[in-house]
């Protein structure tokens, strides 16, 4: 074990689907089912604390167990990894992977939790409400995730598919988790957490039994585990935004073998026109950007756009040569040769 030892670099899916399979799915050692082996342990010290949770189906507590240890999973990620493009894609492959090993009814059962996990955000450790203040920054976050999400992808509201109202779900979750917290001083996540468990699994156990404190304890180790495992790989960034499941969405979202205005990460030469007004623009004009997807055409330069029959936008003046100087930042040259700042254009990039 040597300090210096490289981490292999995985991908968000492979590093996934080997946490799945080997703590949960296929944990199997000397054809012992360890998961379900640890669950068992779990479940005799809590009803040696509370009988009256004998009663509850074993199979019931390890279904509300797995998913509560798989959201877990996903909290531990968003804090591991916290650009949306890696929890984004990490939340839609756990979809993608509870689907392919049949168990969706895990992806709706950490759901439950996943929403435990969001009112723990607006609550302080002592279980009153945060001020007004900090949950509406929270809700900001989350809002903003959200647009930057349904802006890059679905662009046009009226085109929502169901594929995309199921990717919808996948980023709403992201964003609940934004702001949950783990840490032991402020255990109102695990505190609500238990309770929603205890609620699931319909015993009446109080908030202040022994038995909610062996599970909260097992809760916060489920987090821990993670933690751990994660620490351990290291995950290659996804580049875009949904780019390893949706490669038909993406597909739909270039227009002439280019990407739509929307994809914000695009920086590109060219003007892009739109074939309902037939008028062109500088990429990265905010009317290229309400263009509908199925009507953005993309030119090589304002020239042919002109020859295209298409007009400049009044906005963006994209008959004026630009140049490139930094990312985000543009200048536009007043010279009027087309040529000279194409050169400037490749030479700056
Ligand atoms: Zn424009």
């Amino acid at each position: 074990m040597g300090l210096f030892k490289s981490k292999p670099k995985i991908s968000v899916e492979d590093c996934s689907r080997q946490f799945y399979d080997s703590s949960i799915f296929q944990a199997v050692i000397a054809g012992s089912d360890v998961w379900s082996g640890y669950l068992d342990t779990v479940f005799e010290a809590v009803v040696d604390a509370d009988q009256s949770f004998s009663k509850i189906d074993p199979n019931v507590f390890w279904t509300e167990m797995t998913a509560l240890r798989m959201e877990l999973f996903a909290l531990a990620w968003s804090h591991r990894f916290k650009k949306p493009q890696s929890t984004i894609s990490q939340s839609l492959y756990t979809r993608e992977y509870l689907k392919d090993v049949r168990k969706l009814k895990l992806w709706q059962i950490m759901g439950e939790y996943n929403r435990a996990l969001a009112q723990s955000t607006v609550m302080e450790a002592n279980g009153q409400p945060k001020d007004e203040w900090s949950v509406a920054k929270i809700n900001k976050l989350r809002t903003d995730m959200f647009e930057e999400w349904a802006d890059a992808s679905i662009g046009d509201p009226s085109r929502m598919t169901n594929e995309h109202k199921e990717q919808a779900e996948c980023v709403a979750r992201v964003a609940n988790r934004v702001g949950a917290d783990m840490r032991r001083e402020n255990c109102i996540a695990v505190v609500r957490l238990g309770a929603r468990l205890a609620d699931r699994l319909r015993c009446d156990i109080n908030l202040d039994t022994e038995a909610l404190l062996r599970l909260g304890s097992v809760i916060f180790g489920f987090y821990m585990g993670a933690e751990e495992y994660l620490k351990s790989v290291d995950v290659q960034a996804p580049k875009e935004l949904s780019r390893s499941l949706a490669q038909d969405e993406l597909s739909r979202l270039l227009a002439n073998g280019r990407p739509h205005p929307r994809i914000k990460q695009y920086l590109g030469s060219g003007r892009v026109g739109n074939s309902y007004t037939s008028i062109f623009h500088h990429p990265d004009c905010y009317r290229a950007r309400q263009i509908k997807i199925n009507k953005a055409i993309w030119f090589e330069s304002s020239d042919e756009a002109t020859a295209g029959g298409y007009k400049p936008c009044g906005v963006c003046k994209p008959q004026v040569p630009y140049t490139v100087l930094n990312i985000g930042r543009q200048a536009y040259l007043t010279d009027g040769s087309s040529k000279i700042a194409d050169s400037h254009l490749k030479s700056d990039l």
